[in-house]
């Protein structure tokens, strides 16, 4: 099993009705095993147009899926809770599931970065993250 971090944010519709929703689609998913979820927090939007404000967290998860597998099954539940594949970059999502960390692996393909080349800047992530994992140290920085 791999110990994972996972972004979640929602920033449309029924933004906690949502989160829990990909939580529970996560933790019904076989090869993944939920471990815990930091506070969730509400957040301003970051760059984009004017949109409204996100409701943020972190996962820590186990998994037996590599990481390409977990990125398809994200985005699986990403498309089953409303999200349209031609979301605007930046724009408002209903619900968005970024793979943070994955291990200490580090890669670069073109529809999969690892760790998430934004994180670092990201005080929504940085802040639930440390209260999971201070353990956790960025495997680049
Ligand atoms: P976003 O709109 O921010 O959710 O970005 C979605 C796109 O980012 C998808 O097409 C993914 O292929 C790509 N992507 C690259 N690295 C990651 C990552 N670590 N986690 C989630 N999506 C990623």
């Amino acid at each position: 099993m791999s110990r994972v971090f996972l972004g979640v944010g929602s920033n449309e519709g029924e933004r906690l009705e949502r989160i829990s929703s990909a939580i529970r689609a996560l933790a019904a998913t076989p090869q993944i095993r939920v471990v815990q979820m930091a506070m969730i927090i509400e957040t301003e939007a970051v760059g984009g147009p004017p949109q409204p404000a996100y409701l943020n967290t972190v996962l820590e998860m186990d998994t037996s899926l590599e990481p390409m597998e977990l990125l398809n099954a994200l985005q699986r539940i990403e498309q089953r809770l409303g999200r349209l594949p031609s979301t605007q970059r930046w724009g408002p999502r209903p619900i968005d599931l970024d793979l943070l960390l994955y291990e200490d692996r580090v890669m670069q393909l073109p529809t999969l970065c690892v760790p998430h080349p934004r994180m670092q800047e990201r005080r929504f992530v940085l802040e639930p993250l440390t209260q999971l994992a201070p353990d956790v140290v960025h495997p680049v920085l």
